[in-house]
Parts: C-alpha cells; structure tokens; sequence
C-alpha cells in the first residue's frame, strides 16, 4: 500500500490512512490527520503558535468544501479576507483572530458572503511541508511563505476580498 495519497481537496501528499475529516472542509482523512497534528504542535509550543493563523487560514483556503453549505462558503470568504488583511494591508498575523470574529459578525445573516470559484490549483505548498518540517525554527516563516503562495493561487478573486473587507472597514 502507498504511504501517502494525494489529498483530493488541496493536492497535498496526505497519509494513506482511513479516518474521520471535518465537516466541511472537505479533505482526505490523513490531510486532515496531519492538520490537527500540526494544530497540536502550534497549541503546545510557543515557537510553533506564533504561526497559527497562518496555518489556518492557508490550510482552509486550500478545502473549499461544496457549494451549497453555508458553513463552507462563510469559511473560505473570512479566511481569505484574512490573508488578504496580513498580506495587502499589512495586519499583523496575531491580529487575525480578532479580525476575522469581527469580519463574520459584521456579515452574520447578510447574504453577501458568496460561494467563490476557486482556482485551478492552490500553490506549490501544503500542509504537508508544515507537518513534515521538525525544526521548530522554521515553522513560522514556512507557514507564512505556504499562506502567502495560497493567497496568490487565489489572484481572480483578490479584487472581490478586497472590496468586501472595505466595505466592513468603512463601516467601523
Ligand atoms: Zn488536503
């Protein structure tokens, strides 16, 4: 049996393993294995946590999940407009959890969150650069070259994330 298969959500190598995945961040079982694996490194050391938000929101931008699930769609729009934030306008990134619980307040209920086409492919990295790395020294600057090549793989849809976030801006 092959050890790794390619995950059918963001085209990472992912553990050839069976399992549970999230609800809607649609992944292989072992892509999602090795998520929460790297979760639990970046909630236990101090080294590996000052990445989090770029492991997050990286990681979600590359499981869009379905069309028709509300859950999916609010998902990919915070995430994004929080990459958009740390790498257009300059929020550092732990300011990113305030932003986005803010962000999705503010569009709570509002039907202006759309599902967005993703592109054809998401980047060079995934989490499986992150979750193979064992120099916590690196961590920090892998995430954020992985969240910074996803935030480009999705270029078609920057000018739309970016007028969302000015109208939540403008409305502080
Ligand atoms: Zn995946």
């Amino acid at each position: 049996m092959e050890e790794y298969i390619k995950c059918f959500g963001c085209g990472s190598n992912s553990l050839n393993i069976e399992g549970e995945t999230h609800d809607y961040l649609l992944s292989s079982p072992g892509c999602w294995i090795m998520f929460c694996e790297v979760m639990d490194r970046e909630y236990s050391d101090f080294t590996y946590a000052k990445a989090h938000h770029f492991t997050v929101d990286a990681y979600t931008s590359q499981h869009v999940g379905i069309k028709d699930d509300k859950r999916a769609i609010n998902s990919i729009n915070i995430h994004l407009a929080s990459l958009y934030m740390i790498f257009e306008r300059d929020l550092h990134v732990a300011d990113a959890a305030s932003f986005k619980m803010n962000f999705s307040q503010y569009f709570k209920g509002s039907e202006l969150l759309k599902w967005l086409e993703p592109p054809a492919t998401f980047g060079e990295l995934t989490i499986y650069e992150l979750w193979d790395n064992n120099k916590p020294e690196l961590h920090y600057n892998l995430a954020e070259k992985w969240a910074k090549s996803v935030w480009e793989s999705w270029k078609h849809q920057h000018d739309h994330i970016g007028k969302l976030v000015n109208d939540f801006l403008n409305n502080q």
